[in-house]
């Protein structure tokens, strides 16, 4: 078998790594998650990093409308599965996702608390958890990989760019290093760990991506998230396109998902790929308008990869 057929029969006929296609082989159904916006914030909005956010942070671009209704957990996950069942109903198990800001961003008490808030919910399997690589101390990681050792627990840690400049520019407020310290870190525990990355930041171009792809290929990721920039409503982003658009250059759907696919060829196959986009609400959507549906993206990644006859892993070196 050729590296080519080796590779495709590993992500199940497709050219690269999908979530979705793993979780139906090892769970034996879709695992859909539930977003929970559980009242957190964020040291990047709270005052302890900053107060304004990272520049293109909005939160309410990123959640489902019944979040920004009702504050009740509860509420939150039963309204979301009502939702999602009607939209995938096949859904092996339900995941509860704490999306918005930083979901370790308090003390170990309120963060056990709140999480087996979820965890008890009759119809959730486990908890995904999204948060900033340095809001991880060690006694949280101790915690969540206990926890994991009796339910399902992901860790979504905001990578977002592997390049400082580009960090520094959008007032992320850590560098990379830190980054790449989370995730050892978590790793190190057996937790699975997600990486949520932005593509189209100011000052990222096609060499700082290639090179943040061989930096993620080196660090123990069980996942991946693709985003592509969008300039949302009441954000410094928004602000600064609008004083002048010409200052961000703003991908297209063929530039971001060729941008996708050259960071893809140097991935390791094993990390598989939980987004490739996002979509937010005209309401509060500046720009890209892109018009198109999110679902329709992994059928134009597979047809853009058989396009470039390539695939994901192709330049990956496993001792580079
Ligand atoms: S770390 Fe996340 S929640 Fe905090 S300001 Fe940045 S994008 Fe927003």
């Amino acid at each position: 078998m050729n590296a080519f057929d080796e590779c495709v029969a590993r992500f199940f006929g497709h050219r690269y790594h999908a979530y979705n296609d793993w979780a139906k082989h090892e769970y034996g159904g879709r695992l859909q998650k539930v977003s929970i916006d559980a009242g957190f914030t964020c040291p990047n909005r709270d005052g302890s990093l900053g107060i304004g956010g990272c520049t293109y942070c909005n939160n309410e671009g990123f959640s489902p409308s019944y979040l920004l209704e009702q504050r009740d957990i509860f509420t939150q996950i039963d309204t979301g599965i009502e939702f999602m069942r009607r939209r995938y109903p096949k859904t092996k198990a339900f995941i509860a996702y704490f999306q918005s800001y930083s979901n370790t961003y308090d003390d170990l008490d309120a963060l056990k608390q709140v999480y087996g808030l979820a965890l008890s919910h009759p119809d959730i399997a486990g908890i995904a958890i999204g948060t900033r690589p340095d809001c991880l101390p060690e006694e949280t990681l101790d915690y969540l990989a206990e926890l994991a050792t009796r339910t399902m627990v992901e860790l979504e840690i905001g990578i977002e760019s592997c390049n400082d400049d580009v960090l520094e520019e959008c007032l992320r407020g850590h560098d990379f290093a830190c980054t790449q310290d989370a995730i050892r870190r978590a790793a190190k525990r057996d937790l699975f760990v997600t990486g949520h990355l932005l593509l189209g930041l100011p000052l990222e171009s096609r060499d700082s991506l290639i090179a943040g792809a061989r930096a993620l290929a080196a660090l123990p990721l069980d996942a991946l998230k693709f985003h592509q920039l969008q300039i949302v409503r009441g954000t410094r982003l928004a602000n600064l396109y609008r004083a002048a658009p010409d200052s961000i250059s703003l991908l297209t759907p063929e530039s971001y998902l060729d941008a996708v696919i050259d960071m893809l060829e140097l991935l390791p196959p094993g990390i598989k790929i939980q987004r490739l986009g996002s979509e937010v609400p005209p309401s509060v959507l500046v720009s890209p308008d892109w018009g198109m549906r999110l679902f329709k993206f992994p059928a134009m990644l597979e047809a853009k990869l058989e396009a470039r006859n390539t695939w994901q892993g192709r330049l990956y070196c496993a001792h580079a």
